[in-house]
């Protein structure tokens, strides 16, 4: 299997090539030449097999010979160490809960794959000189990012983050660790950020003396183990025997991107729906065939504040950039953050169950998609632990009795980061304060 660049000026590379770039030499993103079919024994046997013989399976084809059998069994297996628990909330309403993993994101199943990836590859080549892996982020993925790469030999991780946008808690779990991760501090938007990454990314002065990688979910190895979420899933509900619908919360569509994926690898799917807040490039896409990304607005789903998607192209690419064919499987709605709160109340009165905000959008856009489906069985993605929103959280639903173990040990601790305010500022830290 060969990885090709969407901007397709880039010659084709195997799956560590993509992953240890990142982006390709033409800032394309890189999409696999094939999408791989599972056989029909792995769907007809899928309730037998274990989530590591599941992702073993799956993931094969999309790393080729790059890694032998043996270590991407030991891979997954390390990668997948907590449950990806289905929570019914009635007959045919259904959470995914995918905040069980060390930093209680569903990016840390992405950032622990590429992390193991990456550090193979370099172990592999023996590799003696540094790996940077630069990253923005607009709340979780830092965190994930820092904690998946941590102490990861030959690996630096540096992290831009939206001053003031991301949680107190999200803060903390990008500048606590320390080591080999960097935390900055930007004055400006999560766009800014990744403006910054991209920017750096083409800055030879940068690139001559350093080895970049992103691991923002345009690489390979953080976004395509994501389409696991969803095999898991129909691991649990096929039995059910209804037409599936997943509701996934969306910023840069690297998830529903994966979704979507697992499903043209044959997994039935009725339909997904991209669930957005107030940034609405998407939904306003899909009803008129015009992309026209608009200022980022910053809302309490700070995770999803993104106006330019980065994943989007793959997911066009994935229906073949046929916006009729792509509007028969993807709906997209977007909600406001009145309604995402009043949400989060009514989902803690009616089932005293606790959804983050990015959930809440979720349910919303799946109770939007089943009024006109009451057939098919609804999954919403509850792609962060509630905890990690206390200021939204706690006047709604009353003050935390226990913190989650992933953060009760972060909260007396003091982080350690850089502020920064433009990219000249980012660039002085790569060329004249750290030359390698
Ligand atoms: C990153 C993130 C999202 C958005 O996921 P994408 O793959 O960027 O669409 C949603 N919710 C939370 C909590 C996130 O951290």
């Amino acid at each position: 299997m060969k990885y090709y660049s969407l901007n397709k000026k880039a010659p084709n590379v195997t799956f560590d090539e993509a992953v240890i770039r990142g982006i390709a030499p033409d800032k394309g993103l890189y999409f696999p030449e094939e999408i791989p079919k599972l056989p029909t024994t792995f769907w007809d046997t899928i309730e037998e097999l274990s989530k590591e013989e599941i992702a073993c399976m799956a993931m094969k084809p999309f790393v080729g010979d790059t890694i032998d059998d043996d270590s991407l069994k030991e891979i997954v297996t390390d990668v997948l160490s907590f449950d990806f628990p289905i929570v019914e909330m009635e007959d045919q309403v259904a959470t995914l809960e995918l905040f069980h993993g060390p930093t209680m994101a569903f990016k840390d199943v992405g950032a622990r794959f590429m992390a193991r990836c990456l550090g193979h590859f370099l172990e592999q080549r023996n590799q003696t000189e540094e790996v940077t892996v630069l990253v923005a982020t607009s709340g979780d993925t830092g965190g994930a990012v820092a904690r998946g790469f941590y102490k990861v030999l030959g690996i630096k991780v540096v992290i831009l983050y939206p001053s003031g946008k991301v949680s107190d808690i999200q803060e903390k779990q990008l500048t606590t660790l320390g080591e080999n991760i960097t935390a900055f501090e930007v004055d400006g938007t999560f766009d800014d950020c990744q403006a910054m990454v991209k920017q750096a990314f083409l800055d030879k002065d940068i690139t001559d003396i350093r080895q970049l990688t992103s691991a923002n979910s345009i690489n390979v190895a953080r976004w395509l183990p994501q389409l696991l979420y969803y095999l898991f899933a129909y691991k649990e509900l096929k039995k059910k025997g209804k037409p599936l619908v997943f509701s996934v919360p969306s910023g840069n569509f690297g998830n529903i991107c994966a979704g979507m994926m697992a499903h043209r690898m044959g997994m039935p799917v009725q339909q997904f729906v991209a669930a957005v807040n107030s940034n609405t490039t998407i939904p306003r896409f899909m009803q008129s065939g015009v992309y026209a990304p608009t200022e980022t607005v910053p809302t309490i789903s700070n995770a999803m504040d993104v106006s330019d998607p980065s994943n989007f192209v793959r997911v066009l690419r994935l229906f073949e950039n046929n916006l009729g064919t792509l509007s028969r499987k993807l709906t997209s709605y977007s909600y406001c953050d009145n309604a995402t709160r009043a949400t989060v109340r009514d989902i803690y009165e009616n089932y005293q169950y606790i959804v983050d905000p990015h959930g809440a959008v979720g349910y919303l856009g799946l109770m939007d998609y089943l009024k006109d489906h009451p057939d098919a069985y609804g999954v919403f993605l509850e792609t962060a632990h509630p905890v990690k929103f206390l200021p939204v959280i706690e006047p709604i639903v009353g003050k935390y009795q226990e913190l989650p173990d992933q953060v009760k040990n972060l909260v007396n601790k003091g982080g350690i980061t850089q502020k920064i305010a433009n990219y000249d500022e980012l660039k002085g830290y790569f060329t004249l304060l750290n030359p390698s």
